[in-house]
């Protein structure tokens, strides 16, 4: 599809039709992304919903439409998430921005939030999300509870700035911090909790050469051979940093919940517990200090 080879401007039917055609060419997406992805991608061109879209099936596009459109689609085809073509995600119906800096946040990352909150009291005045990347987990803990103090870490200062203007864009107060999981911290026992959604992918899946993946940046995905170097380091360092009866929550693959929770009883934590995600799988692990 093209101008030259088109009169007529599509309807907005048969430019999903073309564009789910388009996308479903690409190996790495579903029949079942590429009717979602198509549908999303003409929602933003046209800046309405899907309602919108199911509703006006005939409505013709216009040219400059059609043509934003067709780039995008080129684009996804191409492989580039969808997350980066359109620099955002949502995330706890939160509009974060994203870039090639940050992991794309997941559904499934909503369920560490859940939990957290659940175990956030009146009593609790200090929280640290530790690997931030775009601010997705500190941000939707401090718009969930404005009073607390809630501080983010990552160890790259670009993802730091995409995570700032993502805690700005929501008005939500949230102290950034450049370092590498908890070392700027002094050995006081200062956090009610501690957060995170760490890399915990082992270093040679070939999963992370596949699709999506391939785009996000090996940092926030890849831990070693098995994938668990940064949930020691974390579950270790975390120990003497929480207050009495303070909690970590740590998000992890579906086959490392055992690893996890023998490794948080290790180190002294009780209470402990794994909580599964939308698909079933295992997903976050936590205990208390
Ligand atoms: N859950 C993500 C995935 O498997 C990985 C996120 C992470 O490593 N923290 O695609």
């Amino acid at each position: 599809m093209s101008a030259h080879q088109h009169t007529d401007e599509l309807s907005i039917n048969q430019a999903l039709a073309w564009g789910y055609a388009q996308l479903i060419a690409n190996k790495h997406i579903s029949s079942d992304e590429a009717r979602f992805e198509a549908q999303h991608l003409l929602c933003e061109v046209l800046k309405v919903n899907r309602a919108h879209i199911l509703t006006w099936p005939e409505n013709r596009l216009t040219q400059p439409a059609q043509s934003h459109y067709e780039s995008l689609i080129k684009e996804r085809k191409a492989g580039k998430p969808v997350a980066y073509i359109l620099g955002y995600r949502e995330f706890w119906g939160l509009k974060l921005g994203v870039t090639a800096e940050t992991l794309i946040p997941r559904p499934d990352t909503e369920i560490l939030v859940t939990e957290a909150l659940k175990r956030i009291t009146p009593k609790s005045k200090q929280l640290i999300d530790l690997g931030t990347g775009s601010g997705a987990i500190a941000i939707a803990l401090a718009k969930e509870n404005p009073k607390l103090i809630v501080i983010a870490t990552d160890v790259h200062y670009p993802t730091l700035t995409v995570a700032k203007n993502n805690a700005n864009l929501h008005q939500v107060k949230v102290s950034f911090i450049q370092c590498h999981w908890l070392e700027a911290f002094e050995t006081l026992p200062k956090f009610d909790m501690i957060v995170s959604n760490p890399p915990y992918i082992e270093t040679e899946d070939q999963y992370l050469q596949q699709g999506d993946l391939r785009y996000e940046p090996i940092r926030a995905l890849a831990s070693g051979d098995d994938g668990l170097d940064a949930i020691k380091q974390i579950i270790q360092e975390s120990y003497p940093k929480l207050q009495s009866k303070g909690w970590l929550l740590l998000e992890h693959g579906y086959n490392q919940a055992e690893a996890v929770r023998s490794l948080l009883a290790q180190e002294g934590f009780c209470h402990i517990e794994t909580i599964k995600d939308f698909a079933q799988h295992d997903r976050v692990s936590l205990g208390q200090k």
